[in-house]
């Protein structure tokens, strides 16, 4: 008797999500969706908890263990200035792309009335006070807030302090090792449930935003998205193909898992485990995907420059102004700038884009303009931050196994992080 193939766990997200956007179709004709809402979202919000729940921990023990197990302090430095540098440059690469497709698109855009609109910016936070914001005054705050860049800084500061104290640390990074697999399982366990948690994300979803899908924003929602395509396709695909060699395909298919998990969560952080995974399966080593990854999740924010750069086009459009090249520069600088303050959950891109606004002197109540459908703005943006992550980490990895195999410092059987 033939036996039947389980199913990848990539086969069932994408079988998760398919089935969860036809039922939301389904429950949105119906009217259903507040059924939706209020029965099938809280399933959506316990998974979502128990990611964020495990997230920390495996963030503080894997980058403690990374650094442990590099023994030297100059490899993160090494690791660092490319990580920052691909990071920075993809995102100011991804606001000019935002600009120009939304340029070309913007005389096909519906002109909103801008009269009368009613939006409270939150304070967003400015470049000095994300700077500020990355060291922590305690221990414990930034593992209960969740607030990654400080946690990402205890764990590397433990990591040097073990390998300083030597022979004397060597308990402590015995410990943190073996909590770093406990904490690896308990992840395992709680990307299995991602099926039912993806399925459970999007129904809701696409019931309550349907209706506005197909309204007047239609069509700036369908350049966001082709400027995510375009982003992924011509950065993402090259780079990988051409710095880690890599083919683009399997790229894309190995990342998909938490790319569709990205979609559905609209959250960077919510994605970020089953991320770790999937460019491990790639054969990024865990000290640069623990690194890299978690840093991308806090600070590389791709896909929310490109809508941030749509957005403004739009609302300066819908209020009768035509930006000035010296203010697109402004824009490609403070989208950089501000999705680099962008938490990596949903809705903080819009929170982030008052800075834009404002750095170009356009009214912030224009946010009002697009708030309604900024789910499903953020669900794209947030699939092509996460992608950009694992884009990182493939080409940090491969760069640093170079480095090693010049000088001759790579173990065998040590991954080189090619695939092909
Ligand atoms: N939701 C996005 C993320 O988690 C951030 C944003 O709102 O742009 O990456």
């Amino acid at each position: 008797m033939k036996k039947r193939k389980k199913l990848s766990i990539a086969e069932q997200i994408f079988i998760a999500l398919a089935v969860g956007i036809a039922v939301g179709l389904i429950f949105m004709v119906a009217g259903w969706d507040s059924f939706a809402t209020s029965y099938i979202k809280p399933f959506g919000t316990i998974f979502l908890n128990l990611i964020k729940f495990i997230v920390v921990p495996i963030v503080l023990t894997s980058i403690t263990t990374g650094v442990i197990s590099m023994k030297d302090i100059r490899k993160v430095g090494s690791i660092g200035w490319k990580t920052l540098a691909y990071y920075f440059c993809t995102t100011a690469f991804a606001v000019l792309i935002g600009l120009v497709v939304a340029n070309l698109f913007k005389g096909t855009y519906t002109v909103l009335t801008t009269s009368g609109l009613d939006y409270k910016a939150a304070e967003p936070t400015n470049f000095m006070d994300t700077l500020v914001n990355i060291f922590p005054n305690n221990i414990i705050a930034p593992m209960a807030n969740a607030s990654m860049l400080q946690v990402i800084v205890i764990a590397l500061l433990f990591g040097f302090g073990i390998i300083l104290a030597g022979e004397k640390g060597k308990k402590f990074g015995e410990f943190i090792e073996s909590a770093n697999e406990v904490c690896m399982r308990v992840m395992q366990m709680v990307i299995a449930l991602s099926p039912i948690g993806v399925f459970c994300l999007i129904v809701p979803v696409v019931a309550e935003n349907g209706p506005q899908i197909l309204g007047s924003l239609a069509l700036v929602l369908l350049t966001a998205y082709i400027c995510y395509i375009l982003h992924a396709a011509i950065v993402y695909s090259s780079t990988v193909a051409g710095i880690a060699k890599i083919s683009p395909l399997t790229f894309f298919r190995s990342v998909s898992p938490a790319m569709m998990m990205a979609f559905s969560s609209a959250s960077s952080v919510g994605a970020l485990p089953l991320n770790i995974e999937c460019v491990q399966k790639l054969g990024v080593r865990k000290e640069i995907a623990s690194f890299v990854l978690p840093l991308g999740a806090t600070i590389n924010m791709d896909g929310t420059a490109i809508y941030q750069g749509v957005a403004a086009v739009f609302i300066a459009k819908c209020y009768g102004i035509d930006l000035t090249v010296a203010q697109m520069a402004t824009i490609v600088i403070t989208a950089t700038l501000a999705s680099i303050g962008t938490a990596g959950v949903p809705g903080s891109g819009m929170i982030m884009l008052a800075m834009v606004l404002e750095g170009v002197g356009l009214p912030v109540e224009g946010i009002a303009l697009i708030a309604g459908v900024d789910r499903i703005f953020d669900m794209g943006r947030t699939t092509v931050n996460i992608t950009g992550d694992a884009a990182c980490s493939v080409i940090v990895n491969k760069l640093e196994s170079i480095k090693e195999a010049r000088r001759g410092t790579v173990t065998s059987g040590e991954s080189s992080g090619d695939t092909e």
